[in-house]
């Protein structure tokens, strides 16, 4: 067996050891063996950082151009290209989620996240707004300082490279929080900056626990904007901690989506669609749709299905090409969806596929996995089909018409996402309209181009990110007026 590896915070440019000593395990949920020790970073180390991060706002960061910035991040995307099947290795082993998922979807978006940010700046212009023969008004864009970006376990490099591309291009700096459950490749985004020779302390990253490291961050005097993706409950306290001070702030926070499927849908298309929607990283995305909503002529034949290629889905080990469906984060995670499902049956609900463990080689014995579950019968307002679960869990409920789809599909206090299955152009873009969530997709789920305004209503957050959206959030915009 190999001894853990020990890991470091990145601080002006160098790998360091937590000031106070401390380490937290870092557990592959496959198998539950420790195969790294995290820093727990305390207020001293963030204090370090975040001065770190301030001197190279101060100096070089803030005097650069968008042009050389653009060309830092393009370094960083070839590097991550070039090292993608290791950072794959990495992702998945500390995820649990599948190899395949991982070096298909999260090393290249996060290659692409740096790219596409690199030429966003590039490009970027501002606006003029000119006042006949009196005056011309023009904004300027400036960078607001030291960026504090805070991450969760389901998605790492790939969330971590969505705040920090958009933050640097648009000459911030950056002390970064990932999750300390899933600390490996925000370190080797580290000695990736380090590699392409990123001036000291333009990046910095500090693992260690939310409450303490990341809440450190967010309050700390001077980050001048935090952009947060979490959970909801978090995200309340990271707004009570941030707003008193004015800083920016974004929020991406939890959902509970609607997959609605009407009778007139390609039902074949809907029915793949649904299952990608559901079970995508383990259910560990916050955009999956847990909750699917039929239109009631087609809910036999749809559910048959779907339970059907659900009941198939191959559950198992991470590193092995053909799984579908890895790990969960952690067992404590797996506990509190395994409470979800007990409570579904406690609700009335029918355990239409899945609801146990998957039997699987000794290996993985002590690995955090759930079968992909279906539930029927619950009512659409009890707890488990209203409350966000993050896990391989679906309720499937029927409608009767639009009305009644609309006031299921809203009828949670989630709003970031709705997947609508139908082949009526005129009901697409009614539905689209009074649905309350940030993003729609209709027959489609998660097809993305990063150029969109990213990001919820109600509960699931505050503030889009995305394309130029991010460049306004990272940057302070300021109008200037001269008179003719
Ligand atoms: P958490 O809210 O528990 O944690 C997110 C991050 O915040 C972690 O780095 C965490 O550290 C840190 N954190 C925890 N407490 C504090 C605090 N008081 N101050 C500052 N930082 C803190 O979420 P999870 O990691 O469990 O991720 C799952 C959640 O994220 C789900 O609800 C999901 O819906 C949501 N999410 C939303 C997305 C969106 O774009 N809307 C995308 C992806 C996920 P630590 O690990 O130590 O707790």
């Amino acid at each position: 067996m190999t001894s853990p590896r020990i890991l470091t915070n990145f601080v002006a440019g160098e790998h360091v050891p937590p000031r106070m000593g401390g380490y937290l395990d870092d557990v592959a949920p496959a198998t539950g063996a420790v195969i790294a020790r995290v820093p727990a970073s305390t207020e001293e180390d963030v204090d370090t950082a975040v001065a770190a991060a301030k001197g190279a706002f101060a100096y070089p960061w803030s005097h650069t151009s968008s042009a050389e910035r653009a060309d830092l991040l393009d370094a960083v995307a070839a590097v991550i290209d070039r090292r993608c099947d290791e950072l794959a290795e990495l992702e998945s082993r500390d995820t649990g989620k599948p190899i395949k998922l991982a070096s298909t979807v999260d090393i290249p978006r996060a290659a692409a996240n740096f790219r596409f940010f690199a030429g966003a700046v590039r490009h970027d212009a501002t606006d003029a707004h000119v006042m006949d023969g009196v005056a011309l008004n023009y904004t300027l864009r400036k960078p607001l300082g030291v960026a504090g970006l805070v991450t969760p376990w389901n998605l790492p490099i790939y969330l971590l490279s969505w705040k920090v591309a958009p933050a640097l291009a648009m000459g911030n700096t950056v002390v970064a929080k990932p999750s300390e459950m899933t600390p490996l490749t925000a370190t080797a985004l580290a000695e990736i900056f380090a590699e392409v020779g990123a001036p000291p302390g333009v990046f910095n990253v500090i693992h260690g626990t939310g409450a303490e490291a990341g809440e450190a961050i967010i309050g700390h005097e001077d980050v001048a904007a935090v952009s947060f993706t979490g959970g909801t409950k978090t995200g309340k306290r990271v707004a009570a901690v941030a707003a008193p001070a004015f800083k920016k702030l974004s929020l991406e926070l939890g959902g509970k989506n609607p997959t609605i499927v009407f009778a007139d849908a390609d039902i074949d298309e809907a029915v793949e669609g649904a299952v990608r929607a559901g079970f995508l990283n383990q259910g560990q995305v916050c955009l999956c749709g847990s909750r699917i909503l039929i239109e009631k002529k087609v809910a036999a034949r749809f559910e048959e299905a779907f339970v059907a290629r659900v009941t198939a889905m191959r559950v198992g080990d991470p590193a092995d090409p053909a799984t579908e469906l890895g790990a969960l984060i952690s067992l404590a995670h797996r506990e509190k969806v395994e409470g979800y499902i007990a409570l579904a049956k406690e609700e009335g609900g029918t355990i239409a596929a899945g609801g146990g463990r998957p039997s699987l080689p000794d290996a993985l014995a002590g690995g955090a996995f759930v079968e992909p579950t279906v539930v029927t019968g619950l009512a659409p307002t009890c707890r488990t089909a209203t409350e966000e679960i993050f896990g391989p869990v679906v309720t499937l409920h029927s409608f009767e018409d639009e009305a009644e789809a609309l006031e299921l599909a809203n009828g949670v206090r989630y709003g970031l996402c709705a997947s609508v299955w139908t082949q009526n152009l005129a009901r697409a873009h009614r539905v689209s309209a009074a649905l309350e969530t940030g993003m729609v997709w209709v027959n489609s789920w998660l097809l993305r181009d990063l150029r969109v305004p990213f990001g919820g209503m109600k509960d699931s957050g505050v503030g889009r990110e995305g394309g130029r959206y991010s460049l306004e959030f990272f940057s302070e915009s300021r109008n200037v007026c001269i008179k003719m």
